[in-house]
């Protein structure tokens, strides 16, 4: 049998492994099962080619896109090595010749579409053939919780049922959070897997946030200096891929569009010019990006906010593949959130909805958290021992300026606190929240009784969007629950408690033109004895709930120093 690292240098020219490789190709070819999370770029493909050249037989690999398999299979032949892609696109007459090679040839990989393992043909033709490994690519198809869902793959364990002995079997993926990962692994049926993930980190990528007042504006002046480099611009549909994609190319920019809407000719034209650096911009909606094989792609910006942060990231992470600093940004408007909430509330299914609505309010959170981005994103998909900082972050970057928000949160959470008292443990969502503070007086208020607490408007003040970014911001940060439906309504946390007792502070990220940021907010003097006097009623509840009186949990002088 030749060894993995001649297998490497011989057929594929390279010198050495890459992190994580050599285990996971070791595992297959001791005929353990294995399930391979590295990042889009890192060098999946080899973990199970190089296994798949020093067995006999025929390697199987599901791969979810046409032209994903394509592009394998002539890199593949360019190698030297038989390789063979079963999919839809292919003619009725070439069956005859693939199957027997298939049957002569050896090694030799096979590429099929996951749909094939639903068609009885195939699956009578497999029972014919002497596959000696299985691989699954882009694993996190497998599962609801990803954020490409393909039933097709949930057909994979009655495939490997047809098989006259089980192979070992290798998944792959880049994006699994913790969950994912166990649902790959007991959805595929893998055996006491070796599970290997490199860490998702991708240094080179610099993560921002932008909430700009006119988001077609912002984007053209950002790519303005950014020249001929090339870039995706991903929306959430396809009539804002249209609108900006023509947006762009009024101004001048070379941007082509893509989208499950397009003719396949315009759709593979278009993909052409930009792979081929004719057409620099690509403005898209999701559909476009999986295999697509460029490694010099600049930026990656989102127009609209996606539906998950693994989405998020898997898409992202096609900027800089080749390892040179590229750009990640987002443009974020809290009229994303209404659209994506309505999209999340029509997916089948209670569980997955509310897994749906789990997965939103974390890109909610990233949307609006003052933390470091790449710290949010890591920790999300299950990296330990993330750094605080990473200093090359829209949170990181010493531009960002920190405003102390602690008046303003106690003044929100003592508003929760009171309309929650009032309302008789009655529910109440972010955006009624946000009313009361404002101030406003409509039915809705005056029907549950909150007219009094509105008169006071203790924000009344702040500019509406404001107070409601405040609200979704203290959410991120755990002083307030959004709970996880398509009518989101906030509640208390323990930290909003701990924070209300205590003496710290809250610091935001003023993200307001420093212009209009001097004099923002200031507290009037009538809001701040409403404050007061939510704190005394805190602290008879404290004080109840502990068996003691109310100087015992802390006396009138330190809440007034804390107003
Ligand atoms: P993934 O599937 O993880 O996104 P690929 O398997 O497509 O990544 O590999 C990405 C690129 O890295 C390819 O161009 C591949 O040839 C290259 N590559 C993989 N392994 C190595 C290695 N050990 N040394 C150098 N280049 C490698
Ligand atoms: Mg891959
Ligand atoms: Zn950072």
């Amino acid at each position: 049998m030749p060894d993995p690292l001649s297998l490497l240098r011989h057929v594929f020219g390279y010198r050495s492994f890459r992190p994580g490789q050599e285990p996971l190709v070791t595992a297959l070819l001791e005929g353990r099962d294995a399930l391979g999370v590295m990042p889009t770029g890192a060098g999946k493909s080899l973990c199970y080619q190089i296994p798949a050249l020093a067995r006999e037989g025929v390697t199987l690999v599901v791969s979810p896109l046409i032209s994903l398999m394509k592009d394998q299979v002539d890199a593949l032949r360019e190698s030297g090595v038989a390789a063979e892609a079963l999919h839809s696109a292919l003619p009725e007459g070439e069956w005859p010749r693939i199957l027997r090679r298939l049957r002569t040839e050896s090694p030799c990989l096979l590429y099929v579409a996951p749909e094939r393992l639903e068609t009885p043909f195939f699956l009578q033709v497999l029972e014919s053939l002497w596959v000696n490994l299985f691989v699954v690519d882009e694993a996190h198809c497998v599962s609801q919780w990803g954020h490409d869902f393909r039933p097709s793959y949930l057909r994979i364990p009655e495939a490997l049922a047809r098989l006259s002995h089980r192979p070992p079997l290798g998944a792959f993926t880049a994006t699994a959070t913790p969950e994912v990962r166990e649902d790959i692994v007991l959805r595929l049926g893998l055996r006491d897997p070796l599970v290997l993930s490199t860490g998702f980190d991708r240094p080179n990528l610099s993560f921002r946030v932008e909430r700009p007042r006119d988001k077609k504006a912002f984007l053209r002046d950002f790519l303005g200096p950014r020249g001929s480099r090339s870039g995706i611009v991903y929306c959430a549909t396809r009539k804002a891929v249209e609108e900006v994609c023509a947006f762009l190319r009024d101004r001048g920019v070379g941007a082509v569009r893509y989208h499950a809407g397009l003719e396949d000719e315009e759709r593979e034209a278009n993909q052409e010019a930009f792979v081929r650096d004719r057409a620099p911009v690509m403005v898209a909606t999701n559909a476009f990006g999986m295999g697509i094989d460029k490694s010099d792609v600049r930026f990656v910006v989102h127009y609209n906010m996606p539906l998950s942060l693994d989405g998020y990231y898997q898409e992202a992470g096609r900027a800089g593949r080749d390892g040179e600093r590229s750009e990640c940004l987002l443009l974020y408007a809290p009229g994303d959130v209404a659209t994506a909430r309505f999209l999340v509330g029509q997916a089948e299914g209670e569980e997955a909805r509310r897994q749906g609505f789990r997965k939103l309010q974390a890109m909610v959170d990233y949307c609006h958290t003052p933390r470091c981005l790449r710290g949010t994103l890591l920790r999300y998909f299950g990296d330990r021992d993330v750094p605080e900082r990473c200093g090359n972050c829209g949170s990181c970057d010493d531009g960002t300026e920190l405003r102390d928000a602690t008046l303003e949160t106690k003044m929100v959470l003592s508003c929760v606190y009171r309309m929650g008292e009032r309302a008789g443990g009655r529910r109440f969502s972010p955006a009624l929240l946000t009313k009361v503070l404002k101030g406003g007086l409509d039915r809705e208020v005056r029907s549950l009784g909150f007219q009094e607490l509105s008169t006071w408007g203790l924000l009344r003040d702040m500019p509406r969007e404001g107070i409601r970014d405040l609200v979704d911001t203290l959410a991120a940060e755990g002083y307030l629950a959004l709970s996880d439906d398509d009518r989101p309504v906030a509640t208390f946390t323990p930290r909003a408690w701990t924070f209300l007792k205590g003496q710290d502070r809250v610091l935001l990220p003023r993200r307001v033109p420093r212009s209009r940021a001097e004099g923002f907010w200031t507290p009037r003097e009538e809001a701040a004895e409403d404050l007061f006097e939510t704190l005394r009623a805190l602290r008879r509840r404290i004080a109840e709930e502990q068996g003691v009186p109310p100087y015992v949990v802390f006396p009138d002088s330190t809440l007034r120093a804390l107003c």
